[in-house]
């Protein structure tokens, strides 16, 4: 593996660039992707304030330059865009405004369920913790209908959950790769929760074959907020891509003004 396609800076809930470059490097990359969180309408959980790349992609475009005129690194100004299926017109006029390198779609909420925190579904029942996983993936089918985006982020999201987990099925890993099969839209080897709760990446390996059956490659994001996460991560994935024989997809994105 040379490139890392997903991580996070201070222009969202990361760390310095220049830090997170020199971790890059470190780790032997020779290229990094850097996907703040960009969220396009308001949501209900609130998280548009603290994460309002929208508002400051250009002044973080200012700090990329800088950073790669100081780096052999391939640097990539990207994003990771919150998937909003009643949205789909707007987040495209601000992708198209923005001009990312690439964007990371992430579906980290659906119709009235928040994927990011375990606290609603405590006590739900097992039939609603199975449906609120089965409306997580038809938004994860829906964003790569939508063609929106070039990567999709974190296929899995539900399993980082204890009270999710164990409610994803094969047929939805099943449903997914054949979305992904008629779609330009990549998916990522996501390693943001192996030494996490998780203990493995997104996707669950155990289903690579779903995705193999429909001739479906992956990009490798570490989802790393910190240059520590970056030293841990890129040889976790490294180790996935080559137990696993994980099919690694030709992207390799133009950098903006390069
Ligand atoms: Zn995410
Ligand atoms: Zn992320």
């Amino acid at each position: 593996m040379d490139a890392d396609y997903h991580a996070h800076t201070t222009y969202s809930d990361g760390s310095p660039l220049p830090e997170m470059c020199r971790a890059a490097e470190a780790a032997g990359l020779d290229a990094i992707g850097f996907t703040d969180h960009c969220i396009v309408v308001d949501d209900e959980f609130g998280r548009r304030e603290r994460y309002d790349l929208v508002e400051t992609y250009e002044r973080r475009r200012e700090a990329i330059e800088r950073v790669r005129a100081r780096t052999a690194l391939t640097v990539y100004d990207a994003a990771e865009v919150s998937y909003v299926e009643d949205a789909e017109s707007e987040t495209a006029a601000v992708l198209d405004a923005a001009a990312f390198d690439y964007t990371i779609g992430s579906v980290h909420f659906a119709g009235e369920y928040d994927y990011t925190t375990a606290a609603p579904y405590a006590d739900a029942s097992e039939s609603d913790r199975r449906a609120a996983v089965e409306r997580y993936y038809d938004a994860v089918v829906a964003a790569a209908e939508s063609e929106l985006f070039d990567v999709l982020g974190h296929l899995d999201l539900p399993e980082r959950m204890e009270a999710l987990r164990g409610h994803s099925r094969r047929s939805d890993y099943e449903r997914v790769a054949a979305a992904l099969a008629d779609s330009a839209t990549v998916p990522e080897i996501n390693a943001g929760r192996v030494h996490r709760s998780l203990g493995r990446v997104h996707p669950d390996p155990a289903m690579l074959d779903a995705f193999r059956e429909h001739d479906v490659a992956f990009v490798l994001g570490s989802d790393s907020h910190s240059p520590a996460e970056i030293e841990r991560r890129v040889p976790a994935l490294r180790e996935v891509v080559e137990d696993r024989d994980v099919a690694l997809a030709e992207f390799e994105p133009t950098p903006l003004g390069r």
